[in-house]
């Protein structure tokens, strides 16, 4: 396969962007190589500019649900876009966004538009601290939230490496009030709690975790949270920046039935745009400014064409739901890339939810950072290039999840697990 186009224009990039990329998840660090540049996108396809199309199971890092260039979605951005592009004012359209948001999540009573999940979870942390009048926020080991000073500690991914903080520039003081737990470490928890329970302003987590790769929680873990966090007046944030609109249209609280007090929103709800959006109980939104004091604001917040995406978005996932449809081709994924490894005597571990799963090639279910960590990443790296060869694009990190959109075909499904099939089979498996 040709990708001359794609390395050249990496070449270029770098000599102009910090590492040739916009966000680091692109550049293919965790398994070597040039990324590929992308032409335009249809649907299930993503199309590079050397002319070769691809299955994407990336879908911009999940907010693409509904397949790329959904028709309805850029009608609605392209007629937004002739009446004006940004105005600093308030429009109906928010307020009907809004509505959407909240009929979907109804802890969220109150809801606040910001442009990226970054925003979203900074914010919700500020507004956590304003309320409990507290310093100290609990997060899990694995969970990223964006690259918020505070939260840039332990964070998955991104930072695949543990260290406190994770990245130069973040103050030891900054994440010092920033508590690492494991995921699902229910004893751990209860600990902290007993140890200081009136210093603890917010427990932030991913309820499912896409950022270690895909990662469930135990309904114990979610109910030891939301008791603690009661019990010691601390605030509960999900950050359903992945999950929101994905495993479920309520997110991973509808699926659960836990409701936290604040909730983060991002990806799906900006429909491909740059929008993400905060909110929970009313008694705690009303303190964000100008209802309140906690300050929080943002020249493009709302803007028009990232509403428009979104609210269009959301109106199709509710009127037209396509979770049956995703669940019953990701199923087909999941089970046909597990035996695909199985048979070819290769251990791995095939977790999901819904549309989003992750592969680990691991010996042992993972159930938080230390598990994940001992999955084998140069296997992943070889069966991404060997899918990538065959024109399926996947997420490239072992510690990413990969999403199925409403557009993908059960021919793309069978087509995925017979390139992995023929990957696993001339693997050595030992
Ligand atoms: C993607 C993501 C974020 C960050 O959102 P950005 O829009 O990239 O700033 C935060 N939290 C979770 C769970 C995410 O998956």
């Amino acid at each position: 396969m040709n990708r001359e186009h794609s390395i050249r224009a990496f070449q270029r990039a770098r000599q102009l962007i910090p590492g040739g990329v916009n966000s680091p998840a692109r550049a293919f660090g965790a398994v070597g190589g040039s990324p590929l540049f992308i032409e335009r996108a249809e649907a299930q396809y993503l199309f590079d500019i050397d002319g070769n199309r691809y299955i994407d199971y990336i879908g911009s890092w999940g907010p693409m649900i509904l397949g790329h260039a959904h028709p309805q979605v850029v009608d609605a951005i392209c007629r937004t876009a002739s009446r004006g592009t940004s105005f600093g004012a308030p429009t109906e359209m928010e307020s009907h966004l809004a509505e959407l948001i909240i009929a979907a999540v109804p802890s969220m009573e109150r809801v606040r538009l910001v442009s990226s999940g970054t925003e979203a979870t900074m914010s919700a942390i500020r507004v956590a601290r304003g309320v409990t009048g507290r310093d100290k926020v609990i997060k899990f080991s694995g969970c990223y939230h964006g690259h918020v000073d505070s939260l840039l500690v332990a964070a998955g991914s991104a930072a695949a490496t543990l260290g406190v903080p994770d990245s130069p520039g973040v103050t030891l003081g900054t994440s010092q009030d920033t508590i690492v737990l494991n995921y699902n470490d229910c004893d751990a928890i209860r600990h902290v709690f007993d140890e200081q329970p009136n210093a603890i302003a917010a427990v932030i987590l991913e309820p499912v975790v896409g950022n270690m790769g895909t990662v469930l929680p135990t309904q114990p873990f979610l109910r030891t949270l939301r008791e603690l966090t009661h019990k010691h007046n601390s605030v509960l944030i999900f950050d359903e920046v992945m999950t929101g609109f994905r495993v479920a249209y309520g997110g991973a609280q509808a699926v659960w039935g836990i409701e936290p007090d604040m909730t983060t929103l991002g990806k799906i709800v900006g429909g491909g745009m740059p929008l993400a959006a905060y909110g929970g109980r009313a008694s705690i939104m009303d303190n964000v400014m100008p209802a309140g004091k906690v300050y929080q604001a943002g020249t493009l917040s709302g803007n028009p064409l990232a509403t428009a995406a979104g609210a269009k978005t959301l109106e199709l996932l509710r009127d037209d739901p396509p979770y049956d449809y995703l669940e019953t081709i990701s199923a087909q994924l999941a089970n046909g890339l597990s035996q695909a490894a199985a048979d070819a005597g290769i251990r791995t571990q095939l977790q999901r939810v819904g549309s989003m799963m992750t592969l680990f090639f691991n010996d042992n279910p993972v159930s938080d950072w230390p598990s994940a960590d001992r999955s084998d990443r140069k296997r992943f790296a070889a069966y991404f290039w060997s899918l990538m060869d065959k024109n399926i694009y996947m997420p490239c990190s072992q510690f990413e999840a990969l999403f199925v959109s409403a557009k993908h075909t059960p021919e793309d499904i069978r087509h995925t697990i017979d390139a992995a099939r023929s990957h696993f089979s001339s693997m050595p498996n030992h």
